[in-house]
């Protein structure tokens, strides 16, 4: 019989801690991971819930790191006993943005944990280039950490500048953790700002403005801020609809830029560098198979980010 593994698994309706087999590496260029920590996100519990369009069958989880168990030919020198953290995306390898070497933003995915298996269990198959290897002075848990850094880097695509001034529309951990990237990044004037509260100079004074969660109340108070053709940064992967005032924008004139990731590499230099702060961000890891209760609170607050600990560190 195959060797078995614990994962959870989101099947139809439910989601649950299963023994299943544990992944083979199959053909050249793919590789077997052995799961450290994982990093519970939104979209995990949405897709546990049953909000987002997976795979039928599938095991959760897309922040994680690990060391390689197993590995097939490749180009990439990886090899067994390699510390890795994994970039999710899953390039289809063929498409426009794929044959211009910029994987990350594929435009057909096949992401983890939503339409292949994902990290939520003791191995993962992964193909080669999804992974990056982790300097040895990164624990495990800063690696899983790797996938919010290269979102939160995604803003730097917007086209903003170090000396521009900027808000970030939130308090919770994505734009704590925004703000950090900007200010290793160089950039000086850019600030948190509680919607309910309102930001801190006049309407108007802002390059740009990046949401976190966005709420039209939010796009309201955003508009208000920014200059004239300033730049208001969409960076969230909400996967509803939501109202945008088209007439106040009217005035304003603002860019509007959605942006996916920056590069995994750089967000793995970025953390090596030690520039984030990352303690206060950092919650509670559970064992594996407490994944429920860690769901659980992860839905009832993120102002830290909780990790499922499956291997050792
Ligand atoms: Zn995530
Ligand atoms: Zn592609």
């Amino acid at each position: 019989m195959a060797r078995q593994m614990l994962a959870v698994v989101k099947d139809g309706g439910t989601t649950e801690l299963r023994q299943v087999p544990a992944p083979e590496v199959r053909q050249p260029g793919e590789l077997v991971v052995r799961v450290m920590k994982a990093g519970i996100c939104r979209t995990d519990l949405l897709a546990a819930e049953g909000q987002l369009d997976t795979a039928p069958t599938l095991v959760l989880g897309h922040e994680f790191s690990g060391v390689i168990e197993a590995v097939g030919k490749n180009p990439h020198r990886l090899r067994a006993g390699d510390r890795v953290t994994v970039n999710p995306v899953g390039a289809c390898g063929n498409c426009e943005q794929c044959q211009a070497g910029d994987r990350t933003n594929c435009m057909e995915p096949r992401f983890l944990g939503l339409r292949v298996d994902g990290g939520f269990a003791e191995y993962v198959r992964l193909t080669a280039d999804a992974v990056i290897k982790l300097p040895n002075r990164l624990s495990f848990t800063e690696g899983a950490y790797a996938e919010p850094v290269a979102a939160g880097l995604a803003v730097l695509k917007a086209g903003i500048r170090p000396e521009d001034t900027g808000l970030i529309c939130g308090t919770n951990r994505i734009a704590r953790l925004i703000q950090r990237i900007l200010f290793a990044r160089g950039f000086r004037a850019v600030e948190c700002v509680d919607p309910a509260a309102g930001p801190r100079l006049g309407p108007g004074r802002y390059d740009f403005a990046i949401e976190t969660d966005p709420s039209p109340r939010d796009f309201a108070m955003m508009l208000g801020a920014i200059r004239r053709r300033g730049t208001i940064i969409l960076r969230s992967r909400l996967h509803r609809h939501i109202e945008f005032p088209l007439s106040a924008a009217l005035h304003k004139e603002p860019v509007l830029q959605v942006v996916n990731y920056g590069p995994f590499g750089d967000a793995v230099d970025l953390l090596a560098s030690r520039a984030l702060e990352l303690g206060d961000l950092f919650g509670r890891e559970y064992p594996l198979e407490d994944f429920a209760a860690a769901f659980a609170d992860a839905r009832n607050g993120e102002a830290k980010k909780l990790f499922l600990a499956v291997g050792p560190d």
